[in-house]
């Protein structure tokens, strides 16, 4: 079996961002030479989120709307979390929503998308240095 494992670094400039990492991750796909597999990518931070969905420029100022509705970033009094000192609570809420990780079968050397799908990483609680884990195995 061949197995690969690497992370990838971010660090945007704000507090929230999408960024799609697709043709990152296909890179590390065709680097493993991993025929056929399996693809993890996660967030290793509890701020931010991997997921699945399409590069689509008003979806992602959707998501961005939605999860504030959902879980407002101020006032950072409203959560219990944020007593501790921090102010990332709504980060942890829309980290859980937006989900930790991707698995994507590799067939034939190639990630195996359905229709229009590309891996994003999302980010929550920027301005600081936060890591992706992508681990690929198979043969
Ligand atoms: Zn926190």
């Amino acid at each position: 079996m061949k197995s690969l494992r690497e992370q990838l670094w971010f660090e945007i400039p704000t507090r929230r961002g999408f960024v799609n990492i697709t043709d990152t991750v296909e890179e590390l796909v065709r680097k493993s030479g991993v025929r056929e597999g399996l693809c993890l990518v996660n967030a290793m931070h509890i701020s931010a989120s991997v997921f699945i969905n399409d590069n689509e420029s008003g979806l992602l100022q959707d998501y961005e709307d939605w999860l504030e509705e959902l879980a407002p970033h101020e006032p950072t009094g409203q959560y219990r979390h944020n007593r501790t000192g921090e102010d990332n609570a709504d980060a942890h809420l829309k980290r859980q929503i937006m989900g930790r990780e991707v698995v994507v079968a590799i067939t034939e050397g190639k990630l195996d998308f359905g229709p229009w799908e590309q891996i994003f990483y999302g980010e929550f609680d920027g301005r600081r240095r936060k890591r992706v884990l992508v681990k690929i195995i198979g043969e």
